[in-house]
């Protein structure tokens, strides 16, 4: 076995060509798949970009080189230096004949989960065995969307002139209430892993940065496992001051539609191997009432009140309805978190809207309360205590601008660019009731 200090990978698979005849290259990657018969070698190559083969023929390759060839086994990490040979009968129209093959590293046999194989194994397996997993180009091309999904939003953040902030997430007291919280222990004290970075996001808008966004986990002690909650997820914030709930929607329409065109621009080979019926949405969404949601859900036959929270079957129904990209607005007031500002015109409704993709929340946002008492008074109707929010209510005491603004949950929204039905394809390590391992 060698070590490669002096070899550099020239090409990946998909950058070579048949116009490149004569030319040296050098390939690294991992043996997708051997083919040895007699006086012939085929080695396919896989790289991150695809594979390429070389072939091998007995009487044009030295000797050491056809023994290493033949020797071969799946997924050994190797790197070629070959020569590129124009040929019109081969599947791209060139092979590459090896001048040199080094084998960097072997691969035991049998293979735990075979990324070469067509079908494809439990979803519990894969995640059991992510790294080969993760070999599948399919697979492969659901990450490299949502890459390119945070990429595009960062740049839209950039571009709206958004600074990029870190809050803590380990926290001391819950954001919404005392639910869905992971409790830790913080030395002498007990402390959380943080839900949402909320109330910290609002606060820098008392501190004057105007625009703000962070895309960091969120921890939500979520005790039943679905197929769109994790226990670990990213969330994309976002906080804008001196604006309403309307401008911090059409910051939120921004961001989806820029991904949409992004990704299609920058990621049209995944499109196409994901099979995903691509459509760029308007640059504005649908939009609905609650009101108007809940006679769908009834016109529907769901059984439901005026009040309550949207149920799964609402959704459903809602979704069934709507069709793609929508927004709900004007909830009412008691289904949402205490910093949620009400109308003033009826404050049993509120100026929080959901973003919807059919049956699935991608996104939750509102304008806030900025007034202190309103807040104060909002908290203790929940029942919560005032005094354990102390320095999240200091900031609206000195100087504290009206503000919006949302969470979009990455995962969920990767589900959605990607067409996939379960949040766990679309996150690397998912963290859910039964998995905390890899
Ligand atoms: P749901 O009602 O679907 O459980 P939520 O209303 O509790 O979601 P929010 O607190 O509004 O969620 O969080 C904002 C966004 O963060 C959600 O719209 C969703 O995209 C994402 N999100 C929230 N909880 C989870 C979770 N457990 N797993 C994955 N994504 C989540
Ligand atoms: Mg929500």
């Amino acid at each position: 076995m060698y070590l490669i200090a002096d070899w550099r990978r020239s090409h990946y698979s998909k950058d070579v060509i048949p116009e490149m005849d004569g030319q040296e290259v050098t390939l690294m990657g991992w043996v997708h798949s051997i083919r040895a018969l007699g006086k012939l070698a085929f080695v396919i190559l896989r790289d991150r970009a695809g594979t390429i083969q070389a072939v091998v023929p007995k009487q044009k390759v030295d000797e050491e080189t056809f023994e290493i060839a033949k020797k071969l086994g799946k997924e050994d990490i190797v790197a070629i230096k070959g020569k590129v040979v124009a040929n019109e009968k081969a599947p791209k129209g060139f092979e590459v004949i090896p001048i040199e093959i080094r084998v960097l590293n072997k691969a035991d046999a049998p293979l735990p989960l075979d990324p070469s194989e067509k079908v494809s194994a439990e979803i519990d397996t894969r995640l059991d065995k992510r790294f080969l997993d993760i070999r599948r180009p399919k697979i492969q091309a659901i990450f490299k969307i949502r890459s390119e999904m945070l990429k595009s939003i960062r740049k839209t953040f950039a571009d709206e002139g958004f600074i990029e902030v870190n809050t803590p997430k380990l926290v001391a007291s819950a954001t919404e209430g005392g639910t869905e919280l992971f409790p830790i222990s913080y030395f002498e004290k007990e402390a959380f892993l943080g839900q949402s970075p909320q109330l910290y996001k609002q606060m820098m808008m008392a501190g004057g940065f105007d625009k703000v966004f962070e895309i960091a986990q969120i921890f939500r002690a979520e005790e039943h496992n679905t197929r769109r909650h994790l226990n670990e997820a990213i969330s994309i914030d976002s906080e804008m001051s001196f604006v309403n709930e309307k401008d911090a929607m059409a910051m939120l329409e921004k961001v989806v539609y820029n991904c949409y065109s992004d990704i299609e621009y920058n990621r049209p080979n995944e499109i196409e191997l994901l099979e995903l019926n691509w459509e760029i949405p308007e640059k504005t969404f649908d939009k609905v009432t609650y009101t108007e949601a809940i006679d769908i859900a009834i016109a529907k036959g769901v059984e439901i009140e005026w009040g309550e929270d949207l149920s799964r079957a609402a959704e459903r129904a809602v979704g069934d309805e709507m069709g793609g990209l929508y927004f709900i607005t004007e909830w009412p007031t008691q289904t949402r978190p205490f910093y949620t500002l009400p109308h003033k015109h009826d404050n049993k409704v509120c100026k929080a809207f959901d973003l919807m993709y059919k049956e699935l929340e991608i996104s939750s946002g509102a304008q806030r309360v900025h007034k202190y008492d309103l807040l104060v008074q909002n908290i203790s109707n929940m029942g919560l205590n005032p005094d354990s929010f102390e320095t999240y209510l200091e900031a609206f005491k000195y100087g504290m601008p009206p503000h919006a603004g949302w969470g979009l949950g990455a995962d969920r929204f990767a589900m959605v660019l990607t067409a996939q039905d379960n949040i766990r394809e679309c996150v690397l390590f998912p963290r859910d009731r039964q998995r905390l391992t890899p």
